[in-house]
Parts: C-alpha cells; sequence; structure tokens
C-alpha cells in the first residue's frame, strides 16, 4: 500500500488561507498562507513565514477561547500551516472590535491613533471584496436578510466577551489589543443552529501594540511599509510561547530595551498626531 498522502480536494482560496475537504464530513482543513494582501488586495506580497505563525497563534487563542466558553470552529491542529475545523455557514459580516481609536475608525473621525474609546465599540462591515467591505448597520442586515436579530444579539455577546478575554491575556504577555476583526459562522447540531467563532485570530485580524514602546506588532507593518513585519509577527508568537522550537530574530524594537514607556494613564496612549493613513 503506498504510503503517500492522497491529494486534498479545494474548496476554497482566500486572500490568506486556502479550504480543503476535511477527513471527515462536517470538517475543512484550513490551510494559513504566507500571502499578505491590503486596501481590498490593491497592495500585495508575502510575509515570510506568516502562515505557520498565524495558524499556531490563531490555533492558540482559539483554544484559550473555547476554555471559556466561547464556541469555536477549531477542532486540533494537523501540521504547521493547517488545522482541522468544523464546515460552517458564514455569517457574511465582519465584526470588528475597538478599544482604541486607529485606522479607519481614526481617518473617519479624525481621531488620534492610540486614543482611548472609554468602552469596547463595535462596527460591522458587510464582507464583499467586490464593494469593498463598505460599513454597515443592524437595520442592512436585517433589510438585507443577512442575519436575524437572535443571531446578531448572540454575535454581540461573543465578539464582547472575546476582546474582553483577549484584552487580557494579549496585556498579560506585554501587547495591547488595539481593535480587532472576528467573523462568525452557523453550525448545526441537528434541527439546532450554534453560532460559533470562525476564520482567524491572529495579527492579520487584530492590531497589537507593543504596551511599553506603542510599537506595531501587526499587519499595519505591511500596509504602512513599517519594515520588520517577519520579526513582529514572530514576536507575537514569541510571547504567547506558541512557537517554542522557533528560532527567533530579536530586534531591538521587540526584543530589547523600551524605546518610549508609556506615560500617564493606561487607557491614554496617544503619542504622536493622527497619521494620514492610506485608503482602504
Ligand atoms: O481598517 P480598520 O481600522 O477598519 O480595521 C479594523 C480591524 O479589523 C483591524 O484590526 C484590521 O486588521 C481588521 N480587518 C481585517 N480584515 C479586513 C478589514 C479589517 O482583519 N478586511
Amino acid at each position: 500500500m503506498s504510503s503517500k498522502t492522497p491529494p486534498k480536494t479545494p474548496i476554497y482560496e482566500g486572500k490568506a488561507k486556502k479550504l480543503f475537504e476535511g477527513p471527515e464530513p462536517g470538517t475543512l482543513i484550513q490551510h494559513f498562507k504566507d500571502d499578505a494582501t491590503a486596501f481590498n488586495a490593491k497592495k500585495k506580497g508575502t510575509i515570510q513565514g506568516k502562515g505557520i505563525i498565524n495558524n499556531k497563534i490563531s490555533e492558540f487563542l482559539m483554544s484559550r477561547l473555547n476554555d471559556m466558553g466561547i464556541p469555536t470552529h477549531f477542532i486540533r491542529s494537523i501540521n504547521m500551516r493547517e488545522q482541522l475545523v468544523r464546515a460552517v455557514d458564514i455569517v457574511p459580516v465582519e465584526v470588528i472590535v475597538r478599544n482604541y481609536a486607529a485606522g479607519s475608525f481614526a481617518e473617519r473621525f479624525g481621531a488620534f491613533e492610540g486614543e482611548s474609546l472609554g468602552s469596547p465599540l463595535m462596527e460591522f462591515c458587510l464582507k464583499d471584496d467586490r464593494l469593498g467591505d463598505p460599513f454597515i448597520s443592524e437595520d442592512h442586515i436585517f433589510a438585507f436578510g443577512i442575519a436575524q436579530p437572535e443571531e446578531m444579539d448572540e454575535i454581540r455577546h461573543y465578539a464582547l466577551r472575546i476582546n474582553d478575554i483577549l484584552s487580557g491575556l494579549f496585556y498579560g504577555h506585554g501587547i495591547r489589543l488595539i481593535d480587532l476583526k472576528l467573523e462568525f459562522g452557523r453550525f448545526y447540531e441537528g434541527e439546532h443552529e450554534i453560532i460559533v467563532l470562525a476564520d482567524e485570530i491572529s495579527p492579520d485580524t487584530c492590531r497589537l501594540w507593543d504596551l511599553n514602546t506603542n510599537d506595531k506588532m501587526d499587519k499595519d507593518r505591511f500596509r504602512r511599509d513599517l519594515g520588520k513585519t517577519e520579526e513582529a509577527y514572530r514576536e507575537v508568537a514569541r510571547r504567547l510561547g506558541v512557537l517554542p522550537n522557533m528560532s527567533v530574530v530579536e530586534t531591538p524594537s521587540f526584543g530589547g530595551a523600551a524605546k518610549k514607556p508609556a506615560k500617564g494613564k493606561a487607557t491614554k496612549v496617544a503619542t504622536k498626531p493622527k497619521a494620514k493613513p492610506k485608503k482602504k
């Protein structure tokens, strides 16, 4: 008998991930690529090793959330780049939770990047690349039949809990969770529908700043050509302890002494005037 693994059946290829048919019915293999895109794929590139790092970070964070009672699509790790997940019916809404002003929010409202929002602020975008993922309200979501009010209640509830759990988890590793994007899916147990967290949670989908220096440790380094993107992703993985055997390139800005210790209240982290971010 051949010991060769049979070829996997591709289901879908996205900008950062591929999906293949899973070994059991109702499962999928989620494969993380090194490809990076920004501004609705107008900017394209590769972040070396990103697929491995995001796979491991997402696996770790989803497992911690599962431990805390948040249902997720994650089943188990398969290899360095792949994980087995439940096949879910994705709710085509990107749920964004913001703790500090940054990115498109800072641009839209003329806020300082890093300004505290007081309490978490939730926004929704329609998942539609063709339309450039426009912001939508819950009224739009209901009017377009994208989700039911009770599903959105559950999604809101989980999104706030996830933000709360992850803010604390990252804080414990010297990282401030500025904002994050979540996706949810419907999973059916017989007739019973369960809303589960899907997609990924990684430096591609969160803004993560070093607690002491405010250095960006996420995809903004790629979006804004800040350099040291690989190092930043690796440093997040190193701090979370998810790549124990990988050689880590320490850089003065991430591994070394704090450049600019934050002064004053922990919630007020704005250090520079608003930069002019590029259009999405
Ligand atoms: O660009 P914006 O400020 O709206 O992004 C908010 C958060 O959502 C950021 O953490 C960003 O990385 C994430 N995001 C994402 N995928 C998108 C749009 C935003 O992961 N398509």
